[in-house]
């Protein structure tokens, strides 16, 4: 509704920048990102969340690594099926320039801090389409790269492993509570 001369999201965009422009000024963020930087670094690193999808074979590495048998979620990984609810872009196959739009669609939808993980050859260079005229040499050509995981195909062990060195990764951040988008 358009009563005042601006519509609503308007109105909440513009309440938006001046309760933070107040928080600037009066040093309250960084205050509070001082007081509660270690429990949100500590809870962003023990709720990885990916998500839910696949591009190629690596995704069925990826599913078998949340079987009962290697059960990744007893260290707190777990799908989800939206953009909207996830930290993490687990790219698991080749990207061709149809999807890469698509790919880096989905990560603009994630909301900060996140990361992406390249699971395989294909994501990480092309693999066995590396000099193809439709796949791209890398997924970093589109979406910025945190972990790389080698292999073809990557075993769920060290999917497992990536996640870890993503932990050690995000320790060594700040884990601040209000946070800058990252380019
Ligand atoms: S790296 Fe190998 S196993 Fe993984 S998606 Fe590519 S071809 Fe398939």
């Amino acid at each position: 509704m358009n009563v005042l001369g601006f519509n609503s999201s308007e109105f909440v965009q513009w309440m938006g920048r001046g309760i933070d422009r107040t928080l600037e000024r009066t040093k309250i963020k960084a205050f509070v990102n001082y007081l509660t930087r270690r429990l949100w670094n500590w809870s962003r690193r023990n709720s990885l969340w990916p998500l839910h999808w696949g591009l190629m074979c690596c995704s069925i590495e990826m599913a078998a690594a949340f079987s009962p048998r290697y059960d990744v979620e007893r260290f707190g990984v777990l799908f989800r099926s939206t953009p909207r609810q996830v930290d993490i872009l687990l790219v698991n196959g080749p990207v061709s320039h149809k999807v890469a739009p698509a790919v880096r669609r989905l990560y603009e939808q994630m909301p900060e801090p996140k990361w992406v993980i390249a699971m395989g050859e294909c994501a990480i260079s092309g693999g066995p389409y590396y000099d193809s005229y439709s796949v791209l040499p890398g997924v970093d050509n589109v979406v910025p790269v945190d972990v790389y995981i080698p292999g073809c195909p990557v075993r769920p062990e060290a999917m497992m492993d990536a996640f870890f060195k993503l932990r050690d990764k995000i320790k060594e951040e700040k884990g601040d509570m209000f946070l800058q988008p990252k380019e």
